[in-house]
């Protein structure tokens, strides 16, 4: 019911309206601001929820791995690819769940990363390769486009314009439901790995990825057995056959750059999860 009232305010707190196609294109009745409040309701929901996600807090035992995971984050949020790699926050927390082969990024840009994907992934370069291509969904602000295009923007207009106020709190409870249970379509998938590229190659110094890593995480994900019947990334991210040859096509326009694995590296990050 919090939630509700939470989103239902946010809606009416639209006092004027007008709606942004962003620099990508694409219609967002959304405002940025809007991005960051979705993100931090569902940051909250999430803490009440410990069960279903048992995040891992920072603290002595856990240090190690935050400044892993910290370090990645810094070396990619500084990217010119990233629109807003100064005004979200990308806060970054770790989900104790070893079962789980998945990350997920919410609206303004905090991102979670299951153990079990952690541990999963072989080196340094396909994990920064996920997280770039999570801070990618946040950072094109594909969430509240699919929920632009899903409620329609002149059922949007009209509930905001206080036609029909009993819709638009039909519309703020199903979004506030929905947040954490909306699709990508596979246009933004095909984007968030296009920019995934972009920002790893954009990352330098001791943290310059190979740029293709995230392909590296596709071929190991499409390959082993015990993943393919259930890989929980790929029923959250839409993907066909076509998604290592847009990330290759996106590598070749770029000049082919290479760049480092981080192997060892990676595997101390492994062995300080607590
Ligand atoms: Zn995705």
């Amino acid at each position: 019911m919090k939630t509700k009232i939470l989103f239902l305010s946010v809606l009416i707190g639209l006092s004027s309206l007008f709606y942004s196609c962003d620099e990508d294109g694409g219609i967002n009745i959304f405002t940025v601001e809007q991005d960051i409040e979705f993100g931090e309701e569902f940051h909250n929901q999430l803490l009440a929820n410990p069960t279903e996600y048992p995040l891992i807090a920072r603290n002595t035992a856990s240090a190690t791995a935050y400044q892993h995971l910290d370090r990645i984050r810094n070396a990619l949020k500084t990217s010119p690819n990233l629109n807003y790699g100064s005004t979200f926050s990308w806060d970054v927390y770790i989900i104790n769940d070893d079962n789980v082969i998945n990350a997920f990024c919410v609206p303004g840009g905090k991102m979670y990363f299951y153990t079990g994907l952690i541990k999963f992934l072989e080196n340094e370069a396909q994990f920064a390769g996920v997280m770039a291509h999570e801070m990618a969904h946040a950072d094109k602000r594909h969430t509240t486009k699919i929920m632009t295009k899903e409620y329609g923007f002149s059922m949007l207009l009209s509930a905001l314009l206080g036609d029909d106020p009993g819709m638009l709190a039909g519309i703020a409870a199903d979004l506030a439901q929905g947040l954490g249970t909306l699709y990508f379509s596979r246009d933004n998938e095909y984007e968030a790995d296009e920019f995934s590229v972009k920002y790893t190659n954009d990352a330098s110094g001791d943290n310059n990825f190979d740029p293709k890593g995230i392909s590296g995480f596709f071929e190991k994900i499409g390959t082993d057995p015990e993943t393919t019947s259930a890989p929980e990334f790929l029923s959250t991210h839409p993907s066909d056959e076509h998604r290592l040859d847009n990330i290759t096509e996106v590598w070749t326009a770029l000049g082919s750059p290479t760049g480092e694995l981080y192997a060892t590296r990676y595997a101390e990050f492994q062995n300080s999860l607590p």
